[in-house]
């Protein structure tokens, strides 16, 4: 069967729904804008445990996400969405490209959260803009940067607390939203949150256990997201 569309990470299929579609993990990974790639044994397989149980959590405590049901090891269901060309970064400390653009020590905390937006464009490099950038780009409008913002920070706010609980310090993440095709009015939590698109350090060691194993070559890049699935199963357990 032919994907709809193929992504780095993931392949969406339509589905007998013309509002659900098929989602399958990959296990190829790329970084520095698919400038570096390989492939893991296992990632799509734990990168799809660790959203989905992210996910669940998230519906619990009211942020609606586009998850509609479990497939397999590898698939999902998830609402049909017009993603959002606009990709949200959360920093809570300092590391990546905010450390690199501003010349601030990794591992600096913030006092208050950061919210970035970035234009999702892999010919342009996803550039940093701002709500006037989304506006006149017609990527969204005031409100919907807004809306972004507001729930992004919710999000935050649940997943730091969650991942406290689970002995990780969540250091920043990148969420993309989507517009349903069953109700277009409304913005949900779409793609994905796993070790592919936060940074994740051992609250006690300070081990990072995401994809800079694999940016900066580190080595034990599954046994990182294992060890975040595992500890994610621990606390909801
Ligand atoms: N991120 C992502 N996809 C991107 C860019 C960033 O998932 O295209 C995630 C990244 O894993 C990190 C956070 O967003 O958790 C902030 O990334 P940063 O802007 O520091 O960029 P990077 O260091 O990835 O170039």
């Amino acid at each position: 069967m032919q994907p709809l569309y193929e992504g780095k990470a993931k392949r969406l299929y339509t589905t007998d729904d013309p509002h659900v579609l098929r989602m399958e993990y990959k296990d190829e990974a790329t970084a520095f804008n698919a400038e570096k790639k390989a492939e893991f044994e296992n990632k799509g397989k734990l990168n799809k445990a660790i959203t989905l149980l992210l996910y669940k959590m998230l519906e619990e405590r009211g942020i609606e996400t586009h998850i509609v049901s479990d497939i397999d090891e590898t698939n999902i269901l998830v609402k049909k969405v017009d993603i959002l060309l606009v990709e949200v970064i959360v920093r809570n400390i300092a590391a990546g490209g905010f450390s690199k653009r501003m010349g601030v020590e990794e591992g600096t905390p913030f006092k208050t959260p950061i919210v970035e937006f970035s234009y999702k464009s892999d010919e342009l490099g996803d550039p940093l803009i701002n709500d006037d950038y989304a506006r006149e780009l017609g990527l969204a409008t005031p409100e919907e940067c807004a809306e972004l913002k507001r729930q992004a920070l919710i999000i935050n706010e649940v997943q730091k607390e969650f991942f406290a609980k689970c002995g990780l310090t969540l250091v920043d993440f990148k969420i993309e939203f989507g517009r349903p095709s069953s109700d277009p009015s409304k913005i949900i939590l779409a793609d994905e949150v796993s070790p592919d698109t936060c940074r994740l350090w051992d609250v006690k060691t300070g081990k990072k256990l995401d994809k800079d194993r694999f940016r900066q070559d580190l080595g034990g890049v599954m046994e990182g997201y294992a060890e975040v699935l595992h500890r994610i199963e621990k606390a909801v357990s």
